[in-house]
């Protein structure tokens, strides 16, 4: 099979190219107003978000990691209380508990799911656990049902680290469904350019259900004013650009095609690895939709660095999302001094994430799916 010329993890400006009359047309008309913060685009994205989420109130911010830092903030936790997050994620979700004086205590995670396993954060509960924060990592949701029951029995806030998920759905043993991040007290997410829904630089949100943390967290990313000069509390300076906040406007009509995209793409992979005994791919969980923002697979049998040098060789990238859990870095390592969790030092050995995106090609895939063939052939 002859080789693509180029084959990207994402592929963010083809996916412009088809959207480009709609995307030019929304910044322009920003640019015309001159009304770059706090403009009306990004009342209207705010807006359109909370219909699409079926939540009462949307905070556009900077980026996701503002998002989970005042979402912890608007909490009120004190200095020294414990939040609990799993030790396989990106730094973002552990990185602000720190931050902010807060103790991030790990939690192992599913090899199946690669989702947190709350059952193993029974021993870990203190005076001090005030919180969780589970991540729908990869674009599933973590076990609610079960996190929410949890954080009931030990009265824990939780808030949703969503930033891989947006526009998957969470149905639970209830028959409740809803869109994933907006079951916890607050969920937060990124508009990172390579997050499913992207914009163009950086961007993030929170969605709440609640009142009074909604004005909590709109005064918070607003230098702690409920009014203009006047400060109630030390706050930060996060907002989303209202030009960002118009590209995510047009990007929010095409989300649910972006995932239809994404998930034609998985079933083409998990069709191909079916036969192949060293690739373990990701358990579809029954109670939550995948809108795979990335599609990762264990490669079991310790092949799994040799693979991925093996892609290289064929212009095939990939990535390893995450290669270390977050105990062994150093920035946290005096937060920990337990065992290693099996289940996270697994995955870093194991997973592997291949190219996927809402532009990716037949041939191009094929080809992909032909090179991961051979190497195991
Ligand atoms: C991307 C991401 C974040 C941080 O988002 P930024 O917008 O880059 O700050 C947080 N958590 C997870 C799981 C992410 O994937």
């Amino acid at each position: 099979m002859t080789r693509p010329i180029s084959i990207e993890m994402v592929d963010l400006k083809t996916q412009y190219d088809r959207l480009k009359p709609e995307i030019d047309a929304a910044i322009f008309a920003v640019i015309e107003q001159s009304s770059f913060i706090k403009g009306p685009a990004l009342d209207a994205f705010e807006t359109g978000l909370a219909k699409y989420l079926g939540v009462k109130h949307v905070i556009g911010v900077a980026n996701g990691t503002d998002a989970l830092q005042i979402a912890l903030m608007a909490l009120g936790l004190k200095q020294g209380d414990e939040v609990l997050v799993p030790s396989f994620t990106y730094v973002a979700t552990a990185e602000v508990i720190g931050l902010l004086g807060l103790v991030p205590v790990m939690l192992d995670v599913d090899i199946t799911t690669y989702n947190v396993d709350i059952a193993k954060a029974e021993g870990l509960i203190t005076k001090k656990t005030k919180a969780v924060v589970p991540v729908h990592l990869y674009g599933q949701s973590a076990p609610m049902d079960e996190i929410l029951a949890f954080a009931k029995q030990h009265n824990l806030y939780v808030v949703e680290d969503a930033a891989q998920a947006i526009g998957s759905s969470y149905c639970s043993k209830s028959g409740k469904s809803g869109k994933t991040g907006t079951f916890g007290d607050i969920g937060c997410t990124s508009f990172f350019p390579s997050k499913n829904l992207g914009c163009f630089g950086d961007g993030g949100a929170m969605f709440t259900n609640n009142d009074e943390l909604a004005s909590k967290i709109r005064m918070i990313a607003n230098h702690g004013q409920p009014r203009k000069y006047v400060h109630q509390v030390i706050g930060v300076n996060s907002r989303l650009d209202t030009l960002q906040a118009a590209v995510l406007l047009v990007k929010l009509q095409h989300l649910d095609d972006f995932a239809l995209r994404r998930q034609r793409v998985a079933a083409a992979y998990d069709a191909a690895f079916l036969s192949i005994k060293d690739i373990v791919c990701q358990e579809i969980v029954p109670y939550s939709s995948h809108v795979y923002h990335q599609y990762t697979v264990r490669i079991t049998n310790g092949k799994r660095d040799n693979l991925q040098t093996f892609l290289k060789e064929k212009g095939v990238p990939s990535m390893i999302y995450y290669p270390i859990p977050l105990y062994k870095q150093e920035a946290f390592s005096s937060y920990f001094n337990g065992e290693p969790h099996a289940g996270t030092e697994r995955l870093c050995q194991e997973v592997i994430s291949l190219p996927i995106h809402t532009e990716m090609k037949d041939e191009t895939q094929a080809y992909i799916i032909e090179m991961v063939q051979s190497f195991f052939s």
